[in-house]
């Protein structure tokens, strides 16, 4: 149950501190419990089972006192009527008045046989006045009757009424016995009325076990005779026995007899000493004989008494009966046998062994109670506990913890200023720790991002300006300032499209020093470099409309893209270049007009229609060298007739124009 409880756990293993620990306290607290309820079910058990047997053997023990009171008293009965017996038996005086008390008690039957006297049982008065109410007395006898035999029936019936009447109603009866077969008896019944007597057969006492066992006995020494079931009282007795002293024939001369009803004894034994208990009874004989065991009355009433612990085969009771015979009277042995404690005890004064059962499930509610309490106790902890340490792992453990997580994940996702309110700071414990440790680490990771933040709008805008300088360099001329090949050629290809699109006039005009090559080597390489920014300034600063362009196309040779220009504005423009730059009057030794001059070739086009920004380059150039071909610092134009605005005819004829 358990391991298997701990793989589902170890499975789906839970995350949080609060449930892995309140899983931890239901182990540990589940683990003592068991352990407290198994020390407490032995415990309890052992204890349990001691009280058990002290009280067994002190009830035991009480009911074997009590029960042997009537014996012990039957049996001092008996010793205090064979002593005066004895006593008076043995004074010779005395015989005389015996024979005359026989003479007037008993009076002689006709089948042989002697009884009291008509009357006597119901009270009435001998001559000397005294009364033997309760009283009768037979004789059979096997023998003549002798004067000795007279003086004992007559002691015994004179004392027989003496002890019998004295303990009225205690016992069923009392009787004193002559071996030779005569009897007195203190009884509520007359046996002269009950019995008539044809000859001495009639009369088998030497059958009845009472007769040959008590004669038998040592003198003075009590015989229990079985139990039997006596009809005329319907009731189990048993006859108590005691012989007096011995003759000179080695036989006693009387025998004290107590028939007992044991009615009262087997109610009491019925009735358990302990709730739950039973009480058996047997005879101390190899076999045990039954005296009472409720639950097997109706084998031992059907056998008449005889039935045994042997004859019935009762397993269950061969300890109990090996145990008993072994013990004196009056001593207790506990005897376990698997489903009973067992006390067993002679009952003292007489043969019999008793034995209180108590079967040992009778313990089981007591001991399972007290396991229920140490369990309940167990679970209330359980609960108690389950109670505070979650309550204390919440407050202390994992809303702090869930605030440091929500905290950290703020600054660790976005690096957002934190709100320092939500720590747990003031905490006294490891958790406080933390939450100021981490405060402080997110102020440094704070600080650091804002660091980082500044150096990359540093490094961003540095690398944009950069960017801005490569861009600008790509179509830039170095030498010179202006745009660049690459910039001119985009220029005119997009001003190109755009006329196309606008039905717009286009103008290219191409510039070229003259004779700089001579210049270059009059005044050095270095000088030339400076003479082409000069002339690029000039040219930059002729061109001021916007959306003209001036670039270097390359050496010393310049181009002009002036979109929205007709021919007429182109070559008064071309015009104004050319006179520029002479006035700027740049000395050149090596040119016939001293000074640095241009040669410009104008063009202008039309975009419409299938031709290339080709076109008006190849006529551009076409116009520069005749420029140059008619003797330089002169503008000569190209210029396409204009198809909504027809151009001038002198233009639009030859298509050049010189100027000086
Ligand atoms: P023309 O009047 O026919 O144009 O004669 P020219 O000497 O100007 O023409 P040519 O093509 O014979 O010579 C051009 C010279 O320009 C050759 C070259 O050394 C010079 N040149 C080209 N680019 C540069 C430059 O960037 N710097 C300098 N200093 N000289 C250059
Ligand atoms: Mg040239
Ligand atoms: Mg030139």
């Amino acid at each position: 149950m358990l391991p298997l409880l701990l793989e589902k756990l170890r499975k789906n293993r839970p995350q949080s501190i609060v449930s892995r620990s309140l899983i931890l306290v239901v182990i540990r607290i589940g683990l003592v419990s068991l352990a407290a309820g198994a020390v407490s079910y032995f415990v309890n058990a052992y204890s349990i089972e001691d009280g058990v047997r002290r009280q067994l053997l002190l009830s035991t023990e009480q009911k074997l006192q009590r029960e042997s009171l009537p014996f012990k008293e039957i049996k001092d009965l008996h010793l205090s009527f064979l002593r005066e017996f004895e006593e008076t038996y043995r004074e010779e005086a005395l015989k005389p008045g015996l024979l005359q008390d026989f003479n007037r008690i008993f009076y002689r039957q006709p089948d042989g046989s002697y009884v009291q006297r008509p009357g006597l049982y119901e009270g009435a008065r001998l001559p000397d006045e005294r009364q033997f109410s309760m009283m009768s007395a037979t004789y059979a006898p096997d023998v003549p009757l002798t004067d000795d035999i007279r003086e004992r029936m007559a002691l015994s019936y004179t004392l027989g009424f003496k002890y019998g009447s004295s303990t009225k109603n205690r016992f069923f009866n009392f009787y004193g016995m002559v071996p030779e077969k005569g009897f007195s008896i203190y009884q509520p019944v007359d046996v002269a009325k009950a019995y008539t007597y044809t000859g001495s057969d009639a009369f088998k006492l030497e059958t009845y076990e009472f007769y040959y066992r008590g004669f038998a006995a040592r003198p003075y020494d009590t015989i229990f005779t079985s139990v039997y079931w006596d009809h005329s009282n319907n009731d189990w007795m048993t006859t108590l026995a005691t012989p007096g002293r011995r003759g000179a024939d080695g036989k006693s001369r009387i025998l004290a007899c107590v028939d007992f009803p044991l009615k009262d004894l087997m109610r009491r034994t019925a009735k358990p000493a302990i709730q739950g208990s039973k009480t058996t009874i047997f005879q101390n004989d190899p076999t045990g004989i039954l005296i009472f065991d409720a639950d097997h009355a109706e084998q031992i009433k059907q056998s008449q008494g005889t039935a045994s612990i042997r004859s019935l085969a009762l397993g269950d009771y061969y300890p109990l009966l090996d145990t008993g015979l072994k013990l004196d009277s009056g001593r207790i042995a506990l005897v376990t046998t698997e489903s009973e404690i067992v006390a067993v005890g002679m009952i003292p004064e007489t043969p019999w062994i008793m034995a209180v059962h108590y079967p040992k499930a009778l313990m089981h509610p007591a001991i399972v109670e007290n396991l229920a309490i140490v369990i309940a106790l167990g679970l209330i902890t359980l609960l108690v506990e389950i109670f505070v340490i979650r309550s204390i792992l919440q407050n202390q453990v994992a809303i702090p913890l869930a605030r440091l997580m929500h905290a950290m994940r703020i600054v660790g996702r976005s690096g957002q200023r934190m709100d320092h309110s939500d720590l747990p700071l003031q905490a006294e414990d490891e958790i406080g720790e933390l939450a100021r440790e981490f405060a402080g680490m997110a102020e440094r990771v704070q600080h650091s991002h804002e660091q980082l933040e500044t150096l990359v709008q540093e490094r961003t805008s540095e690398l944009e300006t950069s960017n801005r300088r490569l861009l600008q360099m790509s179509v830039t001329d170095e030498l010179t300032g202006i745009a660049n090949r690459r910039r001119f050629d985009d220029v005119l290809a997009s001003e190109w499209k755009r006329g196309k699109r606008h039905g717009e006039e286009l103008t290219l005009i191409m510039v070229d020093v003259d004779w700089f090559k001579d210049y270059n080597d009059r005044y050095g390489h270095q000088a030339g470099d400076i003479c082409l920014r000069r002339v690029a300034e000039i040219l930059k600063r002729e061109m001021h409309r916007a959306g003209d362009l001036v670039a270097r196309y390359g050496g010393e040779e310049f181009a002009i893209v002036a979109p929205a220009t007709d021919a007429k504005a182109a070559l008064k423009v071309g015009r104004e270049l050319c006179a520029a730059v002479e006035a700027a009057r740049i000395p050149h030794d090596k040119s016939p007009y001293s000074y640095v001059t241009v040669s410009v070739g104008v063009a202008t086009a039309n975009p419409a229609g299938d031709d290339s920004s080709d076109v008006i380059l190849r006529n551009a150039d076409q116009a520069l060298y005749r420029a140059k071909s008619q003797g330089r610092n002169h503008v000569c134009i190209n210029a396409e007739p204009s198809l909504p605005r027809a151009p001038a005819p002198s233009m639009a004829a030859s298509g050049e124009l010189d100027v000086e």
